[in-house]
């Protein structure tokens, strides 16, 4: 099947490539990669995920990743690259190990969540109770939570806009401090995820650098249905659950920055991001290596055309999204004096693109038009509302007009935050017309 889609891929791209992005000289290595097409936004996100892998914030990957940021930025002869720096947290995962004991002995496929607190060496075991969703939890006294591990069981709802995540990840970001709040001993949610692998979904929750945080796990979604059907026979079930992760010093990362310069009004700025940092489980090829290489390949694209853009176009790899925001944070305060007169951020794995959105009187002024440029893409206006994404929202809050590339996420939350997540699940010509799409979009912004 891949195969075949790698093949549709390469016909579909050898049209849009001649027209649009700068052939690869990658030379194949084996076959998996032998058919995929000569595409700069592909080489990039393989790029990243073969030669820096898994680069959550604060750890050794993280820093190899800035480093290929810079000399990526340099190969696409970008202008003005550099790395501006940014202090992050740095949680490291331990020891997973989850079972349950009574009334069957299973194995457990969990993984902690970013951010979790840890339990003794030796584990801790308890009577697991279940409760539905995070009001279900606010809707219990206390003492029903005391000494227990609560398992959260809310499910996520596959959609073409990712809504289903949106309505499941409180039970993730604030199910474990709520519960920790009424003492429960450790917290293990159903994966926010969409599949059905025995592979857990991790992710940030609310505890992230607390000292004294609650242990804090996701278990798969089989293993979640096990738990929910071992509970509803009635008898008492209980956990053994090892969990050693830590919270170490705050690491040195970095926003990398590279800009193609305007030609007219250079002190203007349209800004395209994505962030650098991923998860450890996987290779963050899909969150948030498609980003990247979206982005990166888009402003190629810009940097290949003559004239210049009259306005300076930008792109932003930000450091720590998934577990802080703390780039966001930095760019803003660093930046946000400077005029931004657009933002557009890639966050959304490799789907097809297939309307835009906008924020701000001056986008929403153009969306027709800009829908326009970008129909043959097949993208259409939607005139719903959007805050532009995660590392656009401080820049946001100060007033800057967005624009959001919607991707097709029906099949991105089945990898997302997991160790499926690695280049093979790329969708090859989707991507490159996003990276397209945003060289369409950046452009008639900047001009
Ligand atoms: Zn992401």
């Amino acid at each position: 099947m891949r195969f075949d889609r790698f093949l549709f891929a390469a016909s579909i791209l050898s049209i849009l490539n001649a027209a649009c992005v700068k052939h690869s000289t990658t030379a194949p290595t084996s076959p998996a990669i032998a058919v995929v097409p000569p595409n700069e936004a592909v080489a990039i996100v393989r790029s990243l995920t073969d030669e820096v892998g898994p680069r959550s914030a604060g750890s050794p990957g993280d820093r190899a990743a800035v480093a290929w940021g810079l000399r990526t930025m340099k190969r696409l002869e970008l202008s003005n690259v550099r790395a501006e720096p940014v202090m992050v947290r740095h949680w490291q995962r331990g020891v997973e190990v989850g079972e349950i004991v009574a009334p069957s002995p299973h194995r457990l496929s969990l993984t902690a969540l970013g951010g979790s607190g840890a339990t003794p060496d030796a584990g801790i075991e308890a009577e697991v109770i279940e409760v539905a969703s995070l009001d279900a939890i606010q809707s219990c006294t206390p003492a029903a939570f005391d000494g227990k591990i609560v398992f959260i069981n809310k499910a996520t709802a596959r959609a073409r806009d990712g809504a289903g995540y949106g309505a499941a990840i409180s039970t993730r970001t604030r199910g474990p401090i709520e519960c920790a709040r009424r003492g429960a001993a450790a917290v293990v949610i159903r994966s926010i995820g969409t599949d059905n692998n025995r592979l857990p979904h991790t992710g940030i929750t609310r505890t992230y650098g607390q000292p004294k945080a609650i242990p804090a796990a996701a278990m798969s979604n089989p293993d979640a249905d096990l738990v929910h059907r071992l509970i509803a026979d009635g008898k008492p079930v209980r956990m053994h659950l090892t969990l050693t992760p830590q919270l170490l010093e705050d690491e040195q990362s970095a926003n990398v920055i590279g800009e193609v310069v305007g030609g007219e009004k250079p002190n203007e700025i349209v800004l395209i991001g994505a962030h650098l940092d991923s998860w450890d489980l996987g290779d963050g090829a899909l969150d948030d290596g498609a980003g990247v290489a979206i982005v990166l390949a888009a402003i190629r694209e810009i940097a290949l055309q003559k004239p210049p853009p009259k306005r300076t176009v930008r792109v932003v790899l930000f450091a720590d999204e998934e577990t802080g925001a703390r780039g966001a944070k930095a760019y803003a305060e660093a930046h946000g004096r400077e005029p931004h007169v657009v933002g557009i951020e890639a966050d959304l794995g490799s789907g097809a693109p297939y309307a835009i959105r906008v924020h701000g009187d001056a986008m929403k002024a153009r969306l027709n038009e800009l829908a326009q440029a970008v129909a043959h893409l097949g993208i259409a206006a939607d005139t719903g509302d959007t805050s532009g994404g995660t590392d656009l929202g401080p820049m946001f809050d100060l007033g800057m007009p967005v624009i959001d590339v919607m991707q097709d996420a029906t099949l991105y939350f089945d990898v997302h935050h997991t160790a499926n997540d690695t280049f093979d699940k790329i969708d090859a010509a989707a991507l490159a017309k996003t990276a397209h799409a945003f060289a369409i979009l950046a452009r008639a912004v900047a001009d």
